[in-house]
């Protein structure tokens, strides 16, 4: 059943990055119909702030697995809320044949690589069923929406060359990446079949407010609980491309209006680092580099691939470029952090 809703967002005085890296095109978007499912969770959620911004009337579906309405600001009368699941494919009809979108942008999924290895039932029915669903019920209803489906950098699992391009292999080492390929093969099927224009995103670690996990924000929750001692999970080596929300979701937005159709694109930063040197900079950030002691678990958790150094030429094609540096990116993050769940130290 799809219930819609109205809300305002609690206060929120961060500063907003999100507009820092927005992909300019107001003419493109103004008064456009536009779906995002997923849009209450983190990086929808920006999207919705970016899509306000430019003008859009937004449709966001979502089932609040993970998202909240809280993140969503209500105050524009462009924004509309149902919830509702992806998985259910009578009220996702109902949703696009009503709404006739001309933008979708589908990140409903289950999110987490460790939930999907807990509960790979749900991850495979929301990411690779809800997909189907989606894209079926917009060849239903007959429109030509330009899709944009996210994907994951987890589809290429642990890669032995770098930098990570689109055509490197694809083999996932978790349920979540095995579903997220999966969707990716249906978009695919779905614009060669019916010729509709779908791309995906292959994001890699998005990180910014209201990010709900990952590393950055384990970092910061251990440091409120005791900032004289650090645990990092693995022996902090592993490689991340860490790339900031509002750099996320321009490449999102850039991929709906310029993507090709049935192709696939890595959204990051194109600059890593590892583990342990981001919690250098964070620690660097606190002042506390001199007082925390880091130690490693040694072993990490199913699922964590080690290393992604990630070629971005493909989507800078396409005119992106990421614009937020990690140190501003991560001081965003403290800010919002400390804002939202009181100081660290
Ligand atoms: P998130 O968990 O904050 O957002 C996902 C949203 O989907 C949530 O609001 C959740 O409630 C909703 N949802 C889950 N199952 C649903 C269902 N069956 N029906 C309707 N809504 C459902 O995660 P996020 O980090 O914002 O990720 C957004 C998208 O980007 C996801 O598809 C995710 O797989 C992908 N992605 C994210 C990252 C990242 O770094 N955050 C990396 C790779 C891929």
């Amino acid at each position: 059943m799809m219930i819609p809703h109205r809300m305002t967002r609690s206060g929120r005085n961060w500063r907003r990055g999100i507009e820092k890296g927005m992909h300019m095109s107001g003419h493109v978007w103004r008064g456009k119909k536009v779906l995002v499912t997923g849009g209450a969770g983190f990086i929808g959620s920006h999207l919705v702030d970016a899509l306000v911004n430019e003008g859009a009337r937004i449709t966001v579906l979502d089932n609040l697995q993970a998202g909240r309405w809280t993140n969503i600001d209500t105050s524009s009368e462009n924004v509309r809320l149902v919830e509702g699941d992806v998985r259910e494919a009578e009220g996702v009809n109902n949703i696009v044949r009503e709404t006739q979108p001309e933008f979708v942008f589908h990140l409903a999924a289950n999110a987490s690589v460790p939930g999907s290895v807990d509960d790979p039932c749900y991850d495979f029915e929301s990411n690779c069923g809800g997909t189907f669903v989606l894209l079926n019920a917009i060849r239903l209803a007959g429109i030509r929406s330009r899709t944009v489906v996210a994907s994951s950098g987890a589809v290429y699992g642990e890669p032995e060359e770098f930098p990570i391009r689109e055509n490197s292999s694809l083999a996932p080492i978790s349920p979540y990446g095995a579903s997220k390929l999966a969707a990716e093969i249906e978009a695919r099927m779905f614009s060669d079949v019916y010729e509709m224009q779908i791309s995906m995103a292959r994001i890699f670690n998005s990180y910014g407010p209201r990010m709900p996990r990952f590393v950055v924000f384990d970092f910061l929750k251990k440091l409120q609980s005791g900032p004289d001692h650090l645990e990092i999970l693995g022996n902090g080596k592993q490689v991340r491309d860490l790339n900031y929300v509002a750099d996320t979701v321009t490449g999102l937005m850039v991929l709906a209006t310029d993507g090709g159709s049935g192709e696939a694109y890595n959204v990051a930063s194109g600059d890593s680092h590892d583990v342990t040197e981001i919690a250098h900079m964070l620690l660097d950030t606190l002042g506390l580099r001199d007082r925390t002691r880091i130690s490693y678990t040694g072993k990490s958790w199913s699922g964590d691939a080690q290393r992604w150094e990630v070629d971005i030429e493909k989507i800078q094609s396409l005119e992106y470029t990421p614009v937020v540096p990690l140190k501003e990116g991560l001081e965003q993050v403290i800010t919002w952090y400390q804002q939202t769940f009181g100081n660290i130290l």
